[in-house]
Formats: C-alpha cells, structure tokens, sequence
C-alpha cells in the first residue's frame, strides 16, 4: 500500500484518508496540532494519540520534508534556505525579518518558463513543478530553522517560478498552511505574485490571498519586450483582471515594477505607471533592478530611483521602495536559480550591499 505523504493534504483530506485506514477522522487534527501547531515531530511525545495509533501512523503516513542543504544568513538579517529538490536541483526560500514580522519568500516551481528578460530564474528553464509537500515543506524547514520562538508571520509566493503556472499545489499549500489547526496564517498574510497568468487571477481572487503583480512596463511595447507573457495576455486585459479582483475582494492589489535603468526608469515612465494605476485600489513597490551576471541590464543611479518615487508620491500613488535584501547571498529579487555558475560566483564574489 502507498503511504500518504502528510505534507501533501489538507485537513479536511487528511481526515477522510484516516478514516478509509479505518482510524478516527479525529487523529488527523491532532497530527496538524501537534506537527503544525507544537512542531512536535516525534510519535512517542503526541501523548493524545493511542498508543496503537502512534505505532500504525508511520506505517500509513510519509512524512518526508525537503531536505536542507545550505542555511546562509546575510549580513542585514535575512537567512537563504536551499532545499534539496532531487536530481541535482535546488530551490531557495528567503526568511526576511522586519520589526515584529517575519516573511517568507517561498519558491513554487524548479526555474520558470515566463523566460522575463530580466529575471535570473527566467533564465533558466522549467525544470519542474513543485509539489504541495515541497511548498509546505519550505514553510516547515524555515520555521523548524527559526525556532519557535519567532513565529512566520507573512508568506510571499515571490521566490523561485510562476505561482500560477503551478496552481493547484500553490493553493493546496495555502489552504493547508492556513489550517486553525496548524500554523493559522491569516489569508490576508498570504500574497501570491504573479508575471500576468490572467485567466487565474481568479484563483487568487477565490482563495481569498492578496495578489500582487509584476507590472515592470508602462505599455503593451517595453512590457511585451521585457515580460514574453504580455505577448499572450496584453496590459488592458491584466489590470481589467486586477480591478475586478479589486472588486471583489476589497482588497488593494501590489504592482511590482523592477527599476531597470534607460528601460523602466525614466520620469514619463512614472507619469505613465501613474496613469495606469491611478484607478486600481492599489501600492506600488518598485524593486531597484539587482544586477546579476550578463543580464544586460543595469541599476539605476540613486538619485534616478529617488526622482522616480518622488514624482509618483507627488502624483499622488501609493508608493513603496523594496529595500533590497540579501544581496550579498544572492537571495534578493531575482536572484534565486538553481545555477551552480551562480552560486558559485555569489560564493567567491558576495555583491555589494
Ligand atoms: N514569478 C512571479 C514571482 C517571482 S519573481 C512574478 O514574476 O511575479 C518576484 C519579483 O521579482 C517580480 O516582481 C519580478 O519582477 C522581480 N524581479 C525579477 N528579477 C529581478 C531582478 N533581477 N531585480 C529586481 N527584481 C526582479
Ligand atoms: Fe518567472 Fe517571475 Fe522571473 Fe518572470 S520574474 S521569469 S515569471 S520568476
């Protein structure tokens, strides 16, 4: 008989499956609270369980999580998870502290196929989807890395892939990770982002997450050339699909916009993303462009990222600046690949802070 893989279901799932084993549905929750809530991974110490449960649960249940090759903490605080993915491939979670909270940038697929010319995961193909267990799993290693005593609080799906490329374990994973049994994430600390996958705007909108978007072009010309998706689903059809979200959910929506200089950076560029936007329930974060090795693209000069947000705060937007993080262990935007070049060259040369 196979083995259920625990990290893979939900509750309510997992409840059903315990009881086609024959064994009250009830044991399911007491596994989450115990393994979710208490971070207790040993049978022997879930006293509620019967003893017979205890000795038949890793029998029926697999509770393989992804294996943990490398913790590298930066310099201003966050800490790069590399996950072991099998096949010689990694992937990479990024826990960023801020005051009393703390996020976590999970990957959801092994490279990505949005190819964005920009992107250093971009670069590298989809190799494969991951699974729900390898999402959860993430989560669980990270906070298992914490320690209890300083909670996740905030989930952003901006790490490795295209979260709406792999729909069904991304949301299964959010479903799982907000369990009042387990770890009781509120859905609004939960963000999802997407390049522009716009017949699953949707999805976003009924899991009831908060939705970002890369934005990065002002029109459907520099957008198309930066970002190949817009060549599928144009900008007009994007931020219709954003403000009907909008809509329904009252919620505001992220646009993200990656600073990228003589490309995205100019003034009538911010007169223009102003334009855009100005009807959308919406935060602008722009995201300095991080450099990476032959991307062709550069950084703007301080005083052109500075001028930028100035002209779009005196337009009236609501506008944040993304402090880059984890630079110098190549875990800021756009930074994470599964390249060995890259790690490598992070390794010997750390990118100024
Ligand atoms: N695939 C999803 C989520 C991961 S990318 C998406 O594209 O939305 C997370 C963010 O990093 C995106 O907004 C993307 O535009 C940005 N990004 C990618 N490469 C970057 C780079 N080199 N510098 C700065 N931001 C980058
Ligand atoms: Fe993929 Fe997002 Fe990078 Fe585009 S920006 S290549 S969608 S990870």
């Amino acid at each position: 008989m196979q083995k259920l893989r625990f990290f893979d279901h939900t509750l309510p799932d997992l409840s059903q499956a315990v009881k086609g084993f024959g064994k009250e549905g009830f044991r399911a929750q007491q596994l989450f609270r115990w393994i979710y809530g208490q971070h207790i991974f040993d049978f022997e110490k879930m006293t509620n369980l019967s003893k017979d449960f205890r000795k038949e649960v890793s029998s029926l249940m697999d509770f393989e999580l992804p294996e943990v090759l490398q913790a590298h903490q930066s310099v201003d605080g966050t800490t790069k998870l590399l996950f072991n993915v099998g096949a010689g491939k990694s992937v990479e979670a990024v826990l960023i502290p801020r005051r009393e909270q703390m996020t976590i940038c999970l990957s959801s697929e092994v490279g990505c196929n949005m190819a964005c010319k920009f992107c250093y995961t971009g670069k590298q193909k989809l190799q494969r989807k991951l699974e729900t267990w390898e999402i959860v799993g993430q989560f669980v290693q990270a906070q298992r890395h914490l320690g209890l005593d300083r909670r996740i609080t905030n989930i952003v799906f901006m790490g490795m892939g295209e979260p709406l490329d792999n729909p069904d374990a991304v949301f299964k994973a959010c479903e799982i990770l907000q369990s009042e049994w387990g770890y009781n994430l509120s859905r609004k600390r939960i963000t999802v982002s997407t390049s522009g996958i716009v017949p699953l705007i949707p999805r976003v909108t009924a899991a009831g997450v908060r939705l970002a978007v890369s934005l990065n072009g002002v029109n459907d010309q520099i957008r198309s050339e930066i970002m190949p998706i817009n060549k599928r689903w144009n900008l007009k059809e994007l931020l219709d699909a954003c403000l009907e979200h909008c809509r329904e959910t009252d919620d505001k929506v992220t646009f993200e916009y990656v600073l990228l200089k003589g490309v995205t950076d100019s003034l009538a560029d911010a007169k223009a993303l102003y334009r855009l936007t100005k009807n959308i329930p919406c935060k602008i974060n722009i995201i300095p462009f991080n450099e990476h090795p032959d991307s062709g693209f550069h950084r703007p000069s301080e005083q052109a990222i500075v001028e930028f947000q100035n002209e779009l705060i005196r337009l009236g937007s609501h506008v944040l600046r993304r402090k880059t993080m984890g630079r110098d262990i190549y875990a800021a935007c756009g930074q994470l690949t599964t390249a060995a070049k890259a790690k490598a060259k992070a390794a010997e040369s750390p990118a100024p802070l």
